[in-house]
């Protein structure tokens, strides 16, 4: 079973196997954690994202699915791009975005990865609520059998912090 630990703080800074960035299906780039990502790790990681979007993903990377590259210039070994859902209030999207961590954790057991940084997926510009996102990330990460020792959730704000440390018990 994997362990869960919080930190409050910038995903680009940890020192882990994997970054799990908060992708839009492009994978082109965009604000909060995937601009962030970008900007530090530098361009080999777009040059592997449209090489993937060219060799796999045409219509981009749907929703709810995860896939690898390299970290570029992060401490990191890789990042794995994940697109979660935007927060509807009248859908329940849930399983999208506990698929998003199911999915995530897949890949990096693939890889062999022992160590992977989340950030509140969906819960920035996707407008998800943070205690509903803390509730689902927490769950399903408990949920899921992975070879994975730790699952870091880095929250960016005190906010976020206090709403994955109230769910994590
Ligand atoms: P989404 O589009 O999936 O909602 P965002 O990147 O907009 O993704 O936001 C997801 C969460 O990540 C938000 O809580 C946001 O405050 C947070 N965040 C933004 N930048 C960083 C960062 N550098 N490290 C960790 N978390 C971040």
């Amino acid at each position: 079973m994997t362990t869960i630990t919080l930190v409050q703080g910038d995903i680009t800074d940890q020192s882990v196997d994997v970054v799990v960035n908060a992708a839009n299906s492009s994978l082109l780039g965009g604000g909060g954690v995937d601009g962030a990502i970008h900007r530090r790790g530098g361009p080999a990681i777009l040059d592997a994202c449209r090489k993937l979007r060219a060799s796999h993903y045409g219509r981009g990377l749907p929703t709810g699915q995860a896939v690898a590259t390299t970290a570029g210039a992060l401490d990191a070994r890789w990042v794995i791009h994940t697109v979660g859902p935007v927060y509807s209030a009248t859908e329940d999207r849930s399983d999208l975005l506990a698929s998003c961590y199911r999915e995530s954790l897949r890949v990096a057991d693939e890889l062999g990865a022992r160590t992977v940084a989340f950030p509140a997926v969906s819960a920035g510009i996707y407008g998800w609520p943070m205690d509903d996102a803390a509730r689902i990330a927490i769950e399903t990460v408990r949920a899921t059998p992975t070879a994975v020792e730790e699952a870091r959730f880095v929250l960016f704000d005190e906010q976020a912090y206090t709403a994955f440390a109230d769910r994590l018990g």
